[in-house]
């Protein structure tokens, strides 16, 4: 079994960092002019990375697949990004925001990363700031802060609804710097399809052109991959339709470790499903639980007669309505995390108390309209309503929400040492795509810290580590038998799809395939729905290669090759998520078995056991991958169950 190495720097948790950086090996200004970087991804994490490689002098070729960086999916961001500044005076610190994460994380988070992120969180805003975004300011000038959940502190940094889109368009701003300098040169359009690995490192990609379906080399001294999570794997979910796993998953098929891939998130605020055409479930930003009270009717019969349109929400007194949330956790209230929330609703609605189609609770905001006024509601979070509105046509100042979870983030990833590196030399992943930071369960408003960590603060060290012994090396050649056994593994792919010539969309494959995950690799999971998922992908993916339609041909724009490219990969990425859920025999954050809970149903976590990151290696096509265990050790916080009571 190999060993897997973290990397993780002795010497106290606060010093590792600075250390580290004290010490590592740097590439002077004229050997960095002849140092190529490949970037996948222009979200917060790549595009970050990207601006910040060419603004350190290296060659950077930044790829994606929107018509422009700025439509990553970190635009979407709504809530806000965390950070340990304590504006506020609530007693907030560095420790607190390290401590909430891996507590949040529900103790399956490497303790030396997530120092770090807490560490560099306050860079991030004053970098932010220094760019132009818009954060909110309070009535002072200063910048302001609300809360998220998992904190007892406000820390979260927000631009109305908007945050991700005030950050998108300032790492933009910083990404134009660098294309117009020359440093960075832009390949829109471009989806990597395989990595390219030469002599054990990683030395390229493969890319398709989304336009012409050109087939091209690409190759550098070293690959970041910062392609963002594969939830989309469910099918329905909070992502944009693009997001996907496949530079994963290429990554991963070619040595590259794939960490906790079991690990998704579902987040407990998100318009309901309702009915079989939709494509994507809209998110309510976690933002509204600061104002928003949970909660579904206290009888059986009230839930029955709203459901059954007999009853208005409204009119229900104080004492038939059940504020589950601030029963059970009356510490946290509306704001425990995810999890908790997700799970909390789910009991409810399974205990037949849901409302709308039964699988939906309240998200009210009368009480905080009565006290605030609608104008102060208006204006913290009127684009979200008008959201809403537009989607449900209900108008939620006047009737509470309705919401229900769905899968929104994957916590899971490449497995990364302390660098970012995967177990591929030369191969970096950063943000949404990497293991990291977040352990079973990802606290709100830290996504967006984690990808501007790893983009700004964290690889253009780490990397530059790696490159200090490449200084070398020369440019890497691109007609090489590595490149030529990618490019035709690649096209073999493209034409096999193409020449089914079956009967189903690959649309239909998907839909499927997400029933089946959301079913059994879902917010609750047994041992037997683990083993029918690990029973009816392969029967699925098999269908898919017998009778999948691909329209038009390779050689133009052709999203339905470009869907079921991605497919394919998600019936691997399906797989390898039951594989990983069905051997972790225990409960912990966002993976909930069934048959580990505590008597009042919260995750019953197995230490002695699983006290560890599971890093999946890819072993063949159909065959079950191998399990490498990285073990985590807690050293500056004390493992206790998680209590948001
Ligand atoms: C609706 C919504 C709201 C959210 N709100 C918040 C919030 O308020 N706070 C918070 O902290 N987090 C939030 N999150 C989570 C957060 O937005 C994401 O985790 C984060 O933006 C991911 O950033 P990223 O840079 O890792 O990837 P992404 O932003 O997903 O970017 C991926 C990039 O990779 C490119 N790409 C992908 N595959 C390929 C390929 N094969 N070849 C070439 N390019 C490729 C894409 O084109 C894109 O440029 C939210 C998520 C959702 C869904």
């Amino acid at each position: 079994m190999t060993k897997l190495n973290s990397k993780t720097p002795h010497g106290p948790l606060a010093e590792k960092w600075t250390n580290y950086k004290a010490h590592q090996n740097l590439v002077n200004p004229s050997n960095k002019r002849k140092i190529d970087i490949i970037v996948v991804g222009t979200g917060l994490a790549g595009g970050a990375a990207a601006a910040s490689f060419g603004e350190l002098g290296f060659n950077v070729k930044n790829f994606c697949i929107q018509d422009s960086p700025r439509r990553a999916h970190s635009i979407a961001a709504q809530g806000g990004i965390n950070a340990a500044k304590n504006y506020p005076g609530d007693g907030d610190s560095v420790y607190r925001l390290f401590y909430d994460t891996i507590k949040g994380g529900d103790y399956r988070a490497r303790e030396a990363n997530v120092f770090r992120l807490a560490e560099v969180s306050n860079n991030i805003i004053d970098q932010c700031v220094a760019q132009g975004v818009p954060f909110a300011r309070e009535y002072s000038g200063y910048l302001d802060n609300r809360s998220f959940g998992g904190a007892q502190v406000s820390r979260t940094f927000y631009a109305r609804g908007q945050t991700g889109q005030q950050l998108l368009l300032g790492a933009y701003g910083a990404l134009s710097k660098e294309i117009n300098k020359g440093t960075v040169k832009m390949y829109n359009r471009k989806e990597m399809l395989d990595l390219v690995v030469v002599d054990g490192k990683a030395r390229g990609i493969i890319t398709r052109d989304l336009i012409s379906g050109k087939i091209e080399r690409h190759s550098a001294h070293a690959v970041v991959i910062a392609t963002g999570g594969y939830g989309n794997v469910f099918y329905l979910s909070t992502m944009a339709m693009s997001s996907n796993g496949g530079a994963a998953i290429s990554s991963w098929k070619r040595g590259a470790f794939f960490g906790n891939p079991a690990f998704v998130q579902i987040h407990p605020t998100c318009i309901p499903v309702h009915g079989d055409f939709q494509s994507k479930l809209t998110l309510m930003s976690e933002s509204l639980r600061n104002d928003g009270r949970i909660w579904v009717p206290r009888k059986k019969e009230d839930a029955e007669a709203i459901r059954a349109g007999k009853l208005n929400p409204n009119s229900l007194k104080e004492e038939d309505r059940d504020y589950y949330l601030e029963r059970r956790y009356p510490a946290f209230g509306n704001l425990v995390p995810r999890d908790v929330a997700s799970r909390a609703a789910k009991e409810r609605c399974d205990a037949g108390f849901g409302v709308g189609t039964g699988l939906a609770v309240y998200l009210d905001f009368a009480a905080s309209i009565k006290r605030l006024g609608v104008e102060v509601i208006k204006a913290r979070y009127g684009n979200l309503f008008q959201m809403y509105e537009k989607i449900v046509d209900t108008n939620p100042y006047e009737t509470p929400m309705m919401i229900y979870p769905a899968i929104h983030y994957a916590m899971g990833g490449l497995w990364v040492d302390y660098e970012l590196q995967t177990t591929i030399p030369g191969l970096f992943a950063g943000g949404e795509a990497n293991f990291s930071d977040h352990g079973a369960n990802r606290l709100g408003a830290s996504a967006l810290m984690q990808g501007l960590s790893d983009g700004y603060f964290v690889l253009p060290y780490t990397v530059q580590n790696y490159l200090a012994a490449e200084i070398g090396t020369g440019p890497i050649p691109i007609n090489t038998a590595a490149f030529d056994e990618a490019e035709n593994k690649v096209k073999e792919r493209i034409n096999r799809l193409l020449n089914i010539k079956g009967t189903k969309s690959p649309d239909y494959f998907h839909k499927k395939l997400g029933h089946v995950m959301w079913d059994n690799v879902g917010m609750g999971r047994t041992k037997e729905g683990l083993e029918i998922a690990l029973k009816e992908i392969p029967v699925l993916r098999d269908e898919f290669f017998k009778n999948l339609r691909v329209t038009g041909t390779p050689d133009e724009f052709n999203p339905e090759l470009e869907k079921a490219l991605r497919i394919a990969d998600f019936f691997d990425m399906g797989e390898l998520m039951a594989y990983d859920a069905l051997h972790r025999k225990e409960s912990c954050g966002g993976h909930f078995r069934e048959e580990y809970q505590t008597p009042e149903g919260e995750a019953l976590r197995d230490d002695d056991d699983f006290m560890y990151v599971a890093a999946w290696e890819f072993i063949g096509d159909g065959v079950k991958p191998e399990l490498h265990k990285e073990e985590l050790k807690y050293e500056a916080i004390e493992v206790k169950a998680r209590n948001y009571k």
